[in-house]
């Protein structure tokens, strides 16, 4: 990090005490569907290994998206992981409780002249882009933002919001990359304790957008900003969030957070070798054991025993 920029950790106050050495894992769905056999999977990684290592276990519900998540899908994820056998502390942490901690980072951000807003709508973006035709995407598969509303003066900008112009808070990329300054990587452990060093490359993202006037967070900001006040030392959790990775590592660079280690697992695959998603109506845990199913079978067939 350039030292002109360096102001010390984003306050967003941990909730972990200091002097505690044991590892820290955790399984952190979003409460917009049901869980299926994936999620089991992921959960029971990182259940085992904070068992192994005599580590700790956290449950963290991630319902920021407060039109989609629903009380009866985090009702579900507690009855579901408590008839796998898992067990975790209490209380859980439910990020929609928490945005003021999301704002202090948003702030930061803005502070340092990283963010700007962006009044352009889905279907313009890719009318842009289209138009363009060497337009790439990123990992999530949309296009990379062409940078519409990055130029816009300041004043007219002021003039939109009062209006009342929808806008969204998008990373200024170039930007923080040249704030931070330098490299970015993590350290990546396989099957066993075997690590790698992995090259952060968040640049792949674009200026993505890190907040909504309706949800004045986003996954990236609250995730990076609460596996660092709660202590999170080991995250678990699946291959199709390896990309999003390099963005955490900025985020934390930005805001002077620690690096967590990181271990991205295979994931489940149906038998066309789709991803399981909620979305693609893989099998839930509840519809399974309503086919008689027990957690045994499920933990067993997951290679738990
Ligand atoms: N909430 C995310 C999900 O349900 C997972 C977050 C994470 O493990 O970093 O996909």
């Amino acid at each position: 990090m350039n030292s002109q920029y360096r102001t010390g950790p984003v306050d967003v106050g941990a909730l972990a005490p200091k002097d505690d050495l044991r590892r820290v894992f955790r399984f952190a769905p979003s409460p917009n569907g049901f869980l299926h056999i994936g999620h089991a999977y992921s959960a029971l990684r990182n259940f085992e290994m904070a068992r192994r290592t005599d580590g700790r276990f956290l449950l963290r519900i991630e319902d920021i998206d407060t039109e989609r998540c629903r009380p009866e899908y985090e009702q579900a994820i507690y009855e579901d992981l408590e008839w796998l056998g898992l067990t975790w502390e209490e209380p859980v942490l439910r990020q929609s409780e928490h945005f003021s901690a999301y704002s202090k980072a948003v702030e930061h951000l803005q502070e340092r002249g990283l963010l700007y807003s962006c009044f352009c709508s889905r279907l313009e973006i890719s009318r842009v882009v289209t138009e363009r035709r060497d337009w790439s995407h990123d990992p999530d598969g949309g296009p990379i933002y062409p940078g519409i509303c990055r130029p816009l003066p300041e004043g007219e900008r002021a003039r939109r919001l009062a209006s009342g112009q929808h806008a969204a808070l998008r990373i200024d990329m170039p930007q923080a990359a040249s704030q931070v300054g330098h490299l970015l990587g993590w350290s990546e452990y396989g099957e066993g304790e075997d690590a790698r060093d992995v090259h952060a490359d968040p640049s792949n993202w674009g200026d993505c957008v890190l907040a909504r006037k309706d949800i004045p967070t986003s996954y990236h900001i609250s995730v990076v900003v609460d596996d660092a006040r709660q202590g999170v030392t080991d995250i678990v959790r699946g291959q199709d969030l390896f990309e999003a990775t390099s963005l955490h590592r900025l985020l934390q660079e930005i805001f002077d957070l620690p690096m967590p280690r990181y271990h991205h697992h295979d994931l489940l695959r149906d038998p066309a070798g789709q991803k399981l998603s909620k979305s693609t109506r893989a099998k839930s845990l509840r519809a399974l054991r309503e086919e008689g199913i027990t957690a045994q079978d499920v933990r067993k067939r997951l290679g738990f025993s």
